[in-house]
């Protein structure tokens, strides 16, 4: 069975790095910290052009920090997509806050603005704009919305680092993890940059987000044994920042092979009816950190998958909204009277205008995902494909 994600030959390419690199942090005997970290904070920050990146214990991690740093409180309302994976409502709901689920554009899955202003209130704070499958979300207007609302926007760029958006015809493409107050990635191992466990990082150009960044992550500490406010443990370890350093070397050419495995996708699906690839919006580059597809008939489709045995993914099969975890939050509740959370109907369409309809809940019942990594044979699966379908 070809895997989902390749990681095997990937270590199996890159092998007499990785084992120079790790056999150099346990000799070294620095396992938290130290010099392998500060390499790797430094080459994320000059590739993102950001003033302050830190390193941290996972991207969910990153993301209860970022959300303390921006100073969330109990009853503070938060803005998230309604079709990504948990962690962002989740990370909101934790700290007290109330996630509201905005709906999303029907192409490109990205999160809607117009759904976001629609929720905004005086309890409003802020935004978490999720960069979903690998391409940035419309941040240009969610910034203006943010701006004339007074709120912040948090970036969840989880799947994301390394794409990049277009600006003025003199600038140079802006990158992923620069568009939020502050934004976060994963280094989980099945992300475009994966490391050997759990990892994660947060982005800001804000010296004083930063400071409290650090803060948070040691304990609520700047000074030893001096604890200014309740913090908590977050941090990447020493073989983690040194496997990231050898992949980080390759990560540009495992994106073009990523960016030519989905172009051949794109070509062969084009002629297909009833299957439609994520949009990528205008100007934008992905890292695919999946190959998504919506499929009208996705029962039927997965069928096929099963018999050319080719592997998929379904991110995500429900909207958040219908999570049983929202189900007592007051706005999911009387969302989910409207909204038909019953993941069969596949009848919903978006185009009709329906105001009762959502695109997450369509979404969610035609999403599917196919292996896109630099270390995939796409020519092989669009064979596999082209005698089942
Ligand atoms: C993977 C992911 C996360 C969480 O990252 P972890 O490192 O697994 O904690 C958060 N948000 C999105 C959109 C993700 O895809």
């Amino acid at each position: 069975m070809i895997p989902f994600v390749n990681l095997t030959f990937q270590r199996n390419a890159y092998k007499n790095e990785l084992e120079q690199a790790e056999k150099a942090v346990f000799d070294s005997g620095n396992f938290i910290g130290g010099p392998f970290v500060a390499e790797l904070e430094q080459k994320l920050a000059d590739y993102c052009q950001i003033e302050h990146v830190e390193t941290c214990g996972s991207g969910t991690e990153a993301l209860t920090i970022a959300l303390m740093a921006l100073g969330i409180q109990p009853g503070d309302e938060v803005i998230v997509p309604d079709f990504t994976f948990i962690a962002p409502a989740e990370c909101a709901a934790i700290l007290g806050g109330i996630p509201k689920f905005a709906d999303i554009d029907a192409e490109t899955l990205q999160i809607s603005p117009k759904s976001v202003e629609s929720l905004i209130t005086e309890k409003t704070r802020g935004i978490i704009a999720v960069d979903l499958f690998g391409q940035c979300a419309p941040y240009r207007e969610l910034r203006e919305i943010a701006n004339r609302h007074g709120l912040w926007i948090l970036e969840d760029s989880a799947q994301a680092f390394g794409a990049s958006v277009a600006q003025s015809p003199h600038l140079e493409p802006r990158r992923a993890c620069t568009f939020g107050d502050i934004a976060i990635t994963s280094f989980y191992p099945s992300k475009p940059l994966g490391c050997y466990g759990d990892g994660g990082a947060i982005f800001t150009s804000n010296a004083e987000l930063a400071r409290k960044v650090r803060q948070i992550a040691n304990h609520g500490s700047s000074e030893h044994y001096l604890h200014e406010i309740v913090g908590m443990n977050s941090r990447l370890d020493a073989i983690q920042a040194a496997v990231l350093n050898v992949k980080f070397a390759h990560f540009e050419e495992e994106l073009c092979k990523r960016r030519e495995n989905a172009a051949k996708y794109d070509v062969f699906f084009a002629d297909i009816e009833g299957i439609q690839p994520q949009r990528i919006a205008k100007g934008n580059t992905s890292t695919y950190a999946q190959y998504t597809l919506l499929v009208d008939d996705r029962s039927a489709f997965i069928e096929k998958l099963k018999k050319a045995e080719i592997p998929y993914c379904i991110h995500y099969p429900m909207a958040l909204h219908c999570q049983p975890c929202f189900g007592e939050l007051s706005h999911a509740a009387s969302a989910a009277d409207n909204l038909n959370c019953a993941s069969e109907n596949a009848t919903l369409n978006c185009a009709t205008g329906n105001a009762t309809l959502n695109c997450a809940e369509v979404a969610s019942t035609k999403a599917i995902s196919l292996p896109v990594c630099a270390f995939t044979d796409v020519d092989t699966i669009i064979e596999k494909l082209r005698n089942v379908l």
